[in-house]
């Protein structure tokens, strides 16, 4: 990745972030969503990012 700008790292690191993914089916739903917007289990867990490599 050749983005250097740091504004534009933390953003798009903020939009990684903030995401849950269903245990389900594996759709990625928005932070707020309590239900997935595809098979509508509330089977959601937060989206992690291993930030410990890098
Ligand atoms: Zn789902």
């Amino acid at each position: 990745m050749a983005l250097r700008d740091p504004f534009k790292t933390e953003l798009s690191r903020e939009a990684h972030l903030v995401k849950t993914v269903c245990r389900q089916c594996g759709a990625t739903n928005s932070k707020a969503a309590t239900k997935c917007r595809k098979c509508h289990s509330k089977n959601l867990r937060p989206k992690r990012t291993k930030s410990r490599g890098r």
